[in-house]
């Protein structure tokens, strides 16, 4: 864990922020003040770096509920305790953080700070996105447990996005940061169902261009794996279609319906598999559900025998989607084995899962 952008002893403060005295003739007007504890005894610095946080903010904090939220902040204090910086020290240097998301570090104050009134119910994603990423670095995701199941699992919150695939993935990110288990699994099943295409999971924050790598690349492959799992319970489901055709009898007939139930699997880009993977799998059931249920019109005679077959078959994979389990991914499956899994999944039944 890197703290070296606050290796500056934090230097704790007496009096009022008024005597700060940052500024000569020749330095930007003194930064605005955010008073998270008015008898606080350290202050940061944050923004003013990069074009995105031009203007910077100083944050007047508690040393004490730094250190009980995040043995990084601790392990920092004891070194500017160690450097001879007391409590009674007069100097006024704030510490910088200039690595950190500003909008992020505030965030995470204001939590930490009790400062429910001025904490938003719904930030954005890439603010949350940036939270995670801090919350990693200063090793403080437990205490702020709460807040993060609020802004995840929220009625219409960001845990029930079903936007475009960045979006999804951003929440997939930010549940795997701060450890909230049903948005995870939300998340990784709608990256299954609800999308065809490849992602990048540890994507570029928004309004920076930094990528920080929280989530193991492995997963990428895993929710792939299971995409595919799903396609392939698709393309059995379509193979089990033609047995009641054969059944049938008839040599010549045979051929014919047998024709027919792919022409239209392949008018609705069902068939061949390589078509139905260019489709996400929730579409795909949609479209399978439409031969077989159709809105208006007869369906054609050829289709009516696969009807059960096909529609047995789509339930099952239908019931086969599940999402995954975020403490199974951390542990390795571990915690399966163990019965910690914080959300309850099927692991007995199905392999590889
Ligand atoms: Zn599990």
């Amino acid at each position: 864990m890197d703290i070296s952008s606050a290796s500056t002893p934090p230097v704790m403060v007496e009096n009022k922020l008024s005597s700060l005295s940052l500024t000569d003739d020749n330095s930007p007007p003194t930064p605005e003040t955010i008073t998270l504890d008015s008898s606080g005894d350290v202050i940061f610095l944050v923004g003013g770096k990069t074009p995105h946080h031009q203007k910077s903010q100083l944050l007047l904090a508690s040393s004490k509920i730094l250190s009980l939220a995040s043995p990084v902040f601790a392990a920092m204090f004891r070194h500017g305790f160690q450097e001879g910086k007391t409590l009674s020290s007069r100097s006024m240097d704030p510490i910088p953080l200039p690595d950190d998301n500003p909008d992020a570090i505030i965030l995470l104050f204001k939590v930490l700070h009790f400062r429910s009134r001025d904490v938003p119910w719904d930030p954005d994603l890439g603010t949350l996105a940036h939270l995670a990423v801090v919350c990693d670095k200063y090793d403080c995701v437990e205490a702020v447990a709460a807040w993060s199941r609020v802004w995840l699992m929220g009625n219409g919150g960001t845990g029930s996005v079903r936007g475009k695939v960045e979006d999804v993935v951003m929440v997939l990110y930010v549940s795997y940061g701060l450890d909230v288990p049903s948005a995870f699994s939300e998340a990784s099943l709608v990256l299954i169902k609800d999308h065809s295409r490849s992602f990048e999971l540890n994507p570029e924050l928004p309004g920076s261009d930094i990528t920080a790598e929280l989530i193991p690349e492995h997963l990428a492959e895993d929710i792939q794996r299971a995409r595919e799992g799903l396609y392939s319970k698709l393309d059995e489901a379509i193979a089990t279609g033609i047995e009641p055709l054969i059944e049938m009898g008839g040599l010549w007939c045979v051929r014919t319906r047998i024709g027919s139930y792919f022409t239209t699997l392949s008018n609705h880009n069902l068939w061949p598999p390589s078509a139905l993977r260019k489709t996400s799998v929730q579409e795909a059931l949609k479209r399978a559900r439409a031969i077989i249920e159709p809105e208006r019109g007869a369906m054609p005679s050829s289709v009516q025998p696969i009807k059960a077959a096909l529609g047995e078959a789509l339930a099952k994979t239908v019931g086969g989607a599940r999402g995954m389990c975020l403490d199974c991914v951390k542990t390795g499956g571990e915690s399966a084995r163990e019965g910690k899994c914080r959300i309850t999944h099927e692991e007995s039944k199905e392999k590889g899962t």
